[in-house]
């Protein structure tokens, strides 16, 4: 029997167009698919129609432990012959679980190809025209995640003071539910409550919405995101956005 295999897929951020052209390959090439709550379905198409498709996200009743199963879905199938597409939204790497799963395989002995994607951060901040770095106001840019899975000891979450302190372009992932403490705590590191912030629903996607706020009234405008997939940017290239629309609309002014 051919030995299987698993590849490692980032879907990207929505956009069905936004998948790589190797991640597209994969697909083709799937005798079962591993998928979770993609921003985008449509990607299963782009597989054989004798594709085993296997949903293992949150309607499935994912939590942290679930984990483990899903591990083992992917080393059976793959141990099976089959060649396992498992596709992950953005970059399988970033908040992705996808060094948990690499873990897995490596244990069992499963090959494994990791496919990048089109991050959400990246996505958010095409979408919304924000430069994620800009010299001289923002030479480092953090990916954060705004929601740490349960069990943490205190102490041990997210120094956001710390992170303030940087200055550097927060870009906040699984952040609009706890914005509220987050931007106390930056606030407190110092960032001054004028920090500009944008909130980036559904980017890349038709329902896709942008909202520009501030540090500290930031809470209302992530709750008209809350319960969809949501980018949080702060940092002061917020601004260079607005005055790089600012100058646009005078153009069309004066034009
Ligand atoms: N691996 C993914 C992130 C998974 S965590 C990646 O690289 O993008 C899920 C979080 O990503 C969401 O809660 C949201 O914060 C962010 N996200 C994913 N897709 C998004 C989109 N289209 N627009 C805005 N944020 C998105």
């Amino acid at each position: 029997m051919r030995t299987g295999r698993v590849t490692l897929v980032g879907a990207g951020p929505g956009a069905v167009d936004l998948i790589t052209v190797r991640g597209q390959q994969a697909l083709r090439e799937a005798d079962v698919i591993v998928y979770d709550d993609l921003a985008n379905p449509e990607l299963l198409d782009l597989s054989p129609a004798a594709a085993r498709r296997i949903y293992v996200g949150k309607r499935a009743g994912r939590h942290c432990m679930a984990q483990v199963a899903i591990g083992q879905i992917m080393v059976a199938e793959a141990a099976a012959g089959f060649h396992v597409v498992r596709l992950k939204g953005g970059d399988p790497l970033v908040f992705g679980r996808g060094g948990e799963e690499l873990q897995v395989l490596a244990e069992a002995g499963i090959p494994c190809e990791i496919v990048p994607g089109v991050t959400a951060a990246s996505a958010a901040g095409a979408s919304a025209g924000i430069s994620l770095t800009q010299r001289g106001s923002a030479s480092a840019v953090i990916f954060v995640t705004g929601h740490e899975c349960g069990g943490k000891p205190a102490g041990e979450g997210v120094d956001w003071i710390a992170l303030a302190r940087t200055r550097a372009t927060l870009c906040i992932y699984m952040g609009t539910r706890r914005i509220g403490v987050i931007a106390a705590e930056l606030q407190k590191g110092g960032l001054p409550g004028n920090t500009p912030v944008a909130v980036i629903a559904n980017a890349t996607m038709p329902e896709e919405t942008i909202d520009i706020g501030e540090l500290a009234s930031v809470e209302p405008l992530a709750a008209f995101a809350a319960g969809q997939p949501a980018l949080i940017i702060v940092g002061e290239v917020v601004r260079l956005r607005e005055i790089a629309a600012a100058a646009q609309a005078n153009l069309g002014i004066v034009s």
